[in-house]
């Protein structure tokens, strides 16, 4: 069974492994958010697709729920002792991945390319693809201003309220090669529990994708990322409520309006009514035994 998977991050991240661990290796690809994507220390920073590298690879940290497990970070502290920008935090391990994607990228390489080698390198059959090769890069539109993502999100700690989105570059995004391929000849078109915002948008802005994706609506099934009303972390519960005025599944389900045959909510967020079928299980991937199970569930729902 082929199945391809819309991720941002680590909610994402959670579900693309439960995926890997059902299906047979090279069955799966993941199509990865980059509107993320941060130049720190000179360095090309892509935080969706590290987070699903790591996780599928087993190298990333459960308890602290992002970055690699045993994890430094004296390179960091070198950095901020000599004057460095010291706000967004690398670890001396996830650094070693950042200079060797940067240098390929200088070299000219496509970030698709140096992603498959990456992920090579980590021993993965599950294709690894970014959205696009292309600068897109995501702003948040706030009462307070216009913030590039990671400025909002980590040095501002998301505490700004959000207007809006900008997915600046999308008009000129091409997808990366493959992404189209793997939507279309994809038995089962999963969009992760991820923020639909902040990750499976900016996804969906690269030219041709939403179309692509529209013409598979019967295959493709969302995972909702609330569980009784709340994001499990960060800010999606709060922008659901300003911007699509509630956190019920039927409020989900409107962010992928046109898109989804299914979606997929968990128990504490049950009765509900929604536009779309919805599929009841316990979606909180506390292990990986749970990603396995919400991943069973996933296929069965498109089966
Ligand atoms: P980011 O790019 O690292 O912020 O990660 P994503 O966009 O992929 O995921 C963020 C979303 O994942 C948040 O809205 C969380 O509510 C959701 N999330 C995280 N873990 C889980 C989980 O175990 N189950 C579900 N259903 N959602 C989760």
């Amino acid at each position: 069974m082929r199945v391809a998977c819309l991720s941002g991050g680590v909610g994402g991240a959670k579900l693309a492994c439960g995926l890997q661990d059902v299906l047979a290796p090279g069955e799966l690809t993941v199509i990865g958010n980059v509107g993320d994507d941060v130049e720190v220390l000179g360095l090309h920073v892509a935080p969706d697709l590290d987070s699903v590298l790591y996780a599928l690879a087993g190298l990333n940290d459960e308890e602290r729920g992002w970055g690699r497990a045993g994890e430094t970070w004296r390179a960091l502290e070198a950095a901020r002792h000599w004057g460095g920008e010291g706000w967004f935090m690398l670890g001396d391990l996830d650094l070693g991945l950042h200079l060797v994607r940067t240098q390929a990228l200088r070299t000219g390489d496509p970030l698709s390319a140096v992603t498959a080698r990456l992920a090579e390198a980590a021993g993965l059959a599950t294709l690894v693809l970014p959205a696009t090769d292309d600068p897109l890069r995501t702003s948040v539109v706030t009462p307070g201003g216009t913030f590039p993502f990671q400025e909002w999100f980590v040095a501002r700690r998301h505490e700004d309220e959000v207007d809006a989105m900008v997915f600046a570059g999308a008009d000129a995004a091409r997808p990366a090669p493959g992404v189209l391929e793997a939507i279309r000849d994809a038995d089962a078109l999963v969009v992760a529990p991820s923020n639909p915002y902040t990750s499976i948008h900016p996804i969906l802005a690269v030219d041709g994708l939403r179309e692509t994706v529209v013409a598979r609506r019967e295959r493709t099934v969302a995972v909702s990322p609330l569980v009784g009303g709340r994001a499990v972390k960060g800010p999606l519960d709060r922008m659901l409520m300003r911007m699509s005025g509630g956190t019920s599944p039927a409020h989900v389900a409107r962010c992928y309006e046109g898109l989804i045959g299914a979606l997929v909510i968990d128990r504490a967020d049950a009765p509900a009514e929604s536009d779309v079928p919805l599929v009841v299980t316990d979606t909180l991937m506390t292990d990986r035994d749970a990603g396995r199970r919400l991943a069973e569930v996933v296929l069965e729902a498109v089966a």
